[in-house]
């Protein structure tokens, strides 16, 4: 999905609207949730609990729970995105995200809620083993 002139994740209105509501209700702490897709289109949607020691500063999902989700992703053959938010910063792969991201070769969504109280915003990114990020587009559909 990702060559040098980005990517585009796309997402149903719907599953958005979720992922906001998830995000919203993990403020302040980070939030964190899975999502399956198949050919760059999210069909599915995995909220899950922080499972971090420090949940305000970091978001893991709980390996039982991640376990399940690949599961669940292996049956229609899809793929993981992770996502998580930032209660403070800006939607950017923090250093430690970096690590973590080359390490699980997930595609990363964040959130940040830096203008709160309007609404979080979000952006998808890929990093590279050099720690390169390259920023993809995220495509709010209404389809289905
Ligand atoms: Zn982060």
């Amino acid at each position: 999905m990702v060559d040098e002139a980005g990517f585009s994740i796309h997402i149903p209105q719907q599953i958005y609207t979720d992922m906001l509501d998830h995000v919203v209700e993990g403020y302040p702490n980070e939030a964190c949730g899975a999502l399956g897709a198949k050919n760059s289109r999210v069909v599915k949607h995995y909220p899950t609990a922080n499972a971090a020691e420090h949940p305000d500063d970091f978001s893991i999902i709980d390996p039982t729970d991640l376990l399940h989700i690949y599961e669940d992703i292996d049956e229609y053959d899809g793929e993981m995105i992770y996502y998580h938010s930032h209660p403070k910063s800006e939607a950017y792969p923090s250093k430690r995200d970096k690590e973590w991201a080359i390490r699980n070769k997930l595609y990363y969504i964040i959130f940040s809620h830096k203008f709160y109280p309007e609404p979080p915003y979000a952006r998808v990114f890929w990093i590279n083993d050099d720690e390169s990020v390259i920023e993809g587009k995220i495509e709010i559909s209404s389809y289905q």
